[in-house]
């Protein structure tokens, strides 16, 4: 099942934030959108999960409009973590998880409680949380916190999960912790992931494909390999960087200092 966008312009305070955006998601490979602070990023991710319908062109699921889609129909196959979530007061591990359900239930019919519950318990063990279940959510950690939101859009059990930053904030450890659950359920789970990330190396290390947004629109397409080189670091970003190769044989990117026009004269 392809998610893409077709022609895809959003303005917002008549601001002109992506033209023409055409891009096609490969299903069951990681997608990593990466690009400046600003260039749109976290508005391309929100119109591809409807969270904003405001755009000109169109977003497709399978090649459908999703404005032809039911809300609650969207949410059983596509599910959002966006940046910057707070959880309501006094609410347990749980019951947040629990929110997630919300597509499969509605006012007319009594929703299954047990693959409510099952699929509960599912996230919260493709999140590492069994044992959190009962806790407060403002008693957890940044990364504990962090795997609780992430449990409740996988309580959505949707085939494609979008994720904004969803290591900021985190530490390198807690980091990685993240990565790794979002790589575990796109090869286990052959869930469909597209993540905005803000971290080079994870792009490099955790994704198949790489979008790059800049200057309304896409620069780059294309595998970690073609795409993620020290000169489009140097054209995107304005760094200049370093490429080594560490101990496990894989390429990591070093910034080494400011380049071009952003160096400093
Ligand atoms: P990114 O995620 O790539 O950092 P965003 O998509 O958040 O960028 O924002 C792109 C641009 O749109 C920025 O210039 C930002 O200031 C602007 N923007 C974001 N949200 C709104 C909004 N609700 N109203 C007006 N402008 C916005
Ligand atoms: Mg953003």
């Amino acid at each position: 099942m392809a998610l893409a966008t077709k022609d895809l312009s959003i303005c917002l305070e008549n601001k002109l934030i992506l033209q023409r955006v055409s891009l096609t998601f490969t299903p069951g490979r990681r997608t990593a959108i990466i690009g400046p602070n600003g260039a749109g990023k976290s508005t391309l991710l929100r119109a591809l999960a409807s969270l904003n319908m405001h755009y000109e062109g169109q977003v497709l699921l399978d090649g459908l409009d999703v404005r032809q889609i039911s809300r609650k129909k969207l949410a059983r196959r596509l599910a959002i973590l966006p940046q910057g979530m707070t959880a309501p007061p006094d609410i347990t591990v749980g019951a947040l998880v629990d929110y997630g359900r919300f597509p499969y239930r509605s006012w007319v019919h009594a929703s299954d409680a047990k693959a409510d519950r099952e699929a509960v318990e599912w996230a919260l063990e493709c999140t590492h949380l069994r044992e959190f279940k009962h806790r407060q959510v403002r008693s957890l950690s940044g990364g504990e916190c962090q795997r609780a939101w992430i449990a409740m859009a996988l309580a959505q059990q949707p085939e494609i999960l979008l994720l904004d930053e969803p290591t900021t904030y985190l530490d390198i450890g807690h980091q990685l912790e993240v990565m790794n659950i979002i790589e575990e359920l796109n090869r286990s789970g052959k869930m469909t992931i597209i993540m905005v990330l803000h971290d080079i190396n994870h792009a490099l290390q955790y994704s198949d494909e790489i979008v790059v947004i800049k200057d309304h629109g896409v620069f780059a397409q294309g595998t970690p390999q073609d795409i993620l080189t020290v000169d489009m670091l140097a054209t995107v970003f304005g760094v200049k960087a370093d490429i080594f190769v560490n101990t496990q044989g894989a390429a990591v990117l070093s910034p080494v200092s400011l380049a071009g026009d952003r160096a400093v004269r």
